[in-house]
């Protein structure tokens, strides 16, 4: 017994022992990052099973997403064996409810579902939303369904009933809302269904009406245990009261609830998390014991120090001791790029230096972390060039997620109509009432007519068998896809884009649904790739776009092997990419952190709104303390938006970091970096060089090249510099077909004349792809 408890033991410092070993009552453990919160949950559970008998299925541990439960499961099997670890419980909250709920499902029936109850993703929610508008004869346009959406959701993670919702409504809009929000459920229930708010609050409801239904499961879970305690929201907090204590009325459960969490590390108050439940916690379990861990076992000082520097701008915070046993560090490493095309760049250049030079044993021991998800595009795009294997976590690659693959099937479509599958796949996207069996007859027809599908859906008037609303959504539909057909000839390809997306009603129907905004930022997102394209002949554009697109996207197939679907994550030596959200929790020998400029982190919508400016501060706190060795801090000086070039600002964060915390080598972005602090802390703009901007791929190595100096004819210059060093036209057109000696055949896309010298942007064919050569250097001849 001695030797398993010395075993279990063994990995743990003081602290961490007591919270092991105080396994009767409840506990609150409030500490940093990597200071082994998971990590004493994982032994206590152990300890529990191993030294103090404790049988396997009284255990409950609640994660926060399921990959979290999947490790903790995988490493609970090592540590007591598989048997046993499977008959413990390891879930998210969500996944808990809906055990319970299709275990409990007799008591449902009068709420009108039954076992086999569905739960809706965000997509069939809005639909709902949707219909119960109409029901309403509200109008869709009137009231964004995003909107009420978000407005439903929130009073059910405040409890409320419609009703009470009702009641409490201040304004007109939540009036409103609180109308659909009972016709929303009235459909939920008539379909079968549960949307994620439910499970909590059906769990909830169960728990705290049916008391006999409550004890069996206080029996049944004796040792309850929340990671991330600090991202509970309300009715997730009730369940765990309820679990550990019963109701006011009716205490009960066994008092056994070990709760972990840091407030430093809040970053869902968006969806109801609030500081209070710690409160709460004190408030319901007064002989809770409490128990501070300051030993971070992760990240090295330079690390931390950083972190706790842009964390202890936060108002309402309680100051925590963290300290580490790894030394000082590597110091971080900050990079700020020309653009974003070179960010990305940059980051895969520094991983193939990280690999070759043998500073990280493999792939996977590195991850760039990025505010949203759109932001993964361009790292994707250079990885892909960079043949660096990757992975995206919590959301699909970029050219794999649905709404950038309408678009490209809508922009294909434009040149090639007789492409079948892009037809398919968006002749009802989004929905214009043209079902699978109207399309499986107009297939049909097609086929043995031999016309492709195109042909088939103009000439649908002839078709013998469909009815005359299909063929009158057929009709539609074929004059709007002649409608854009002839825009190509008019509009630049960005506004092809945007005529696409608006015409079809896609970019509204996003923009209004709760998921929208994500989505149409990823549209947005291509827009961007198709802004490189705005200066040559738009067919020709959409042409070598869509190439471009293949080519990267195509990979992105065939690597993963099925479209859609990921390899299993371990299957691979990959590259993580995911949003600062979903890295909560987990660490990595090396972190990029991109994005670093003010309205991306923090994002533009906190700015103005304290609140929501301190949880951005959190979530870079989370972000930086996911580094174990080294962390790159990095940002793009400009960003394309809409068409225009827009300078950045440094994210404030940065300038939370003292100085001396950056290397002043490797790298050029640091060294400036160092200096012009000592300037006076502001940044300045680098108007005038392009170093980093593809340098070491395209120029072969030329890391710091001597700028150009001013011509010596400027005899009728006027007196400014700037514009006596600059030519007089610029040698390359768009459109322009050239040679390279390296590169082969391109066509350019793009010249831009800067501080003397001529910049082109070319996209060569096959595997170069896009480039932007300096004619200082790159040898170019016309074709
Ligand atoms: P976060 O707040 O980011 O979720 P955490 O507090 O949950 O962090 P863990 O992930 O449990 O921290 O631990 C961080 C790292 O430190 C892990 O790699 C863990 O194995 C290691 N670690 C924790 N405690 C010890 C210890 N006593 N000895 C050695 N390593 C430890
Ligand atoms: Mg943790």
């Amino acid at each position: 017994h001695t030797d398993l408890e010395q075993e279990l033991l063994a990995g743990l410092n003081g602290p961490q022992r007591e919270a092991v070993t105080t396994t009767e009552g409840p506990l609150l453990i409030l500490a940093g990052p990597g200071s082994g919160k998971t990590r004493v949950i994982t032994h206590r559970i152990a300890y529990l099973v191993r030294c103090r008998g404790v049988r396997p299925w009284h255990i409950l541990a609640v994660t926060f997403t399921n990959k979290a439960a999947r490790e903790m499961q995988e490493r609970l099997e090592k540590l007591v064996g598989l048997n046993e670890a499977r008959e413990m419980y390891i879930g998210t909250f969500h996944a808990i409810c809906a055990r319970v709920l299709r275990a409990e499902a007799d008591l449902l029936a009068p709420l009108g579902l039954t076992r086999s109850f569905v739960i809706l993703d965000t997509d069939d929610q809005a639909a709902l939303i949707k219909q119960a508008l109409r029901d309403l004869d509200l109008d869709e346009k009137q009231y964004r369904v995003s909107l009420i959406h978000a407005l439903i959701s929130r009073a059910k993670n405040a409890m409320l009933s419609p009703y009470q919702m009702a009641e409490q409504a201040r304004r007109y809009t939540e009036e409103v809302a609180a109308r659909v929000y009972r016709r929303y459920q009235q459909l939920l229930r008539a379909n079968n269904s549960v949307d994620f708010d439910d499970l909590l609050m059906l769990t909830e409801q169960l728990w705290r009406t049916e008391s006999e239904v409550l004890e069996r499961y206080q029996q049944r879970w004796q040792y309850i245990h929340v990671d991330e305690f600090q991202d509970c929201n309300v009715p997730q907090y009730k369940l765990i009261r309820l679990l550990g204590r019963g109701s006011y009325e009716r205490p009960g459960g066994s008092g056994n609830v070990c709760v972990v969490g840091d407030d430093d590390q809040m970053i869902y108050s968006w969806r109801g998390a609030s500081a209070e439940n710690v409160q709460a916690f004190e408030r319901d379990f007064p002989e809770a014991r409490i128990i501070l861990l300051e030993q971070n076992y992760r990240s090295t000082q330079h690390i931390l120090d950083a972190a706790q520097c842009v964390v202890r701008r936060n108002t309402a915070r309680k100051e925590k001791r963290l300290w580490t046993a790894l030394g000082q560090g590597e110091k971080l490493i900050y990079h700020e790029a020309y653009n974003d095309e070179a960010e990305g760049l940059y980051v895969a250049d520094e991983i193939l230096k990280l690999l070759a030079r043998g500073e990280v044993a493999h792939r996977g021991e590195i991850a760039v972390m990025y505010r949203t998800n759109a932001q993964s595009r361009a790292l994707e795009e250079q990885f892909l060039r960079a043949n660096i294997p990757y992975k995206v976590i919590g959301s699909r690659k970029f050219y794999e997620r649905k709404e950038v693959k309408d678009m490209l099937a809508y922009l294909r479509l434009l040149l090639n109509p007789h492409d079948d599958l892009s037809l398919q796949r968006i002749i009802n996207v989004p929905n214009r009432k043209i079902g699978p069996k109207s399309l499986g007859e107009l297939q049909r027809w097609a086929r043995e007519e031999q016309h492709s599908l195109y042909d088939a859906l103009q000439r649908s008037e002839e078709h013998p068998t469909l009815g005359r609303a299909a063929k009158n959504a057929l009709q539609q539909f074929a004059q709007l896809l002649e409608e854009l057909r002839a825009s190509v000839a008019e509009l630049r390809l960005p506004e092809l884009l945007d005529r696409v997306a608006e015409r079809t009603g896609y970019g509204p129907e996003l923009r209004a649904s709760p998921e929208g905004e994500e989505r149409w930022s990823n549209i947005l997102e291509l827009r961007r790739v198709a802004e490189d394209y705005a200066e040559i002949e738009t067919s020709l554009a959409l042409e070598l776009f869509l190439e471009n697109v293949a080519l990267v996207g195509g990979a992105d197939v065939a690597q993963t092997g099925e479209e859609g679907t990921l390899l299993h994550e371990e299957d691979q030596d990959a590259v993580t990419l995911i949003t600062l959200h979903a890295a909560k929790g987990l660490e990595f020998p090396v972190v990029f952190i991109v994005g670093l400029d003010e309205g991306i982190l923090p994002h533009g919508r906190s700015i103005d709104a304290p609140e929501q400016l301190e949880e951005e501060r959190r979530l870079a706190y989370v972000g930086f303390t996911r580094a174990m060795r080294r962390l790159y801090l990095v940002r793009a000086r400009r960003r394309s938006y809409f068409g225009d070039v827009v300078y950045t600002e440094p994210s404030r964060f940065l300038a939370d970091i003292p100085p001396d915390l950056f290397a002043s080598s490797p790298g050029s972005g640091s060294l400036r970096q160092s200096s012009t602090w000592e300037r006076g802390g502001r940044y300045e703009s680098y108007d005038h060089d392009h170093e980093d901007y593809g340098s070491r791929r395209v120029y072969g190595g030329a890391a710091s090249r001597p700028r150009r100096s001013v011509p010596a004819d400027t005899t009728f210059a006027p007196s400014s510099a700037d514009v006596s060093s600059t030519p007089a036209a610029p040698r390359f057109q768009p459109g322009d077909r050239v040679l390279h000696h390296l590169f082969g055949q391109g066509i350019v896309l793009k010249s831009e004349l800067e501080s003397g010298s001529e910049f082109v942007e070319v996209q060569f064919q096959g595997k170069h792809g896009k480039k932007r050569l300096s004619l200082d250097y790159a040898r170019l001849e016309r074709l």
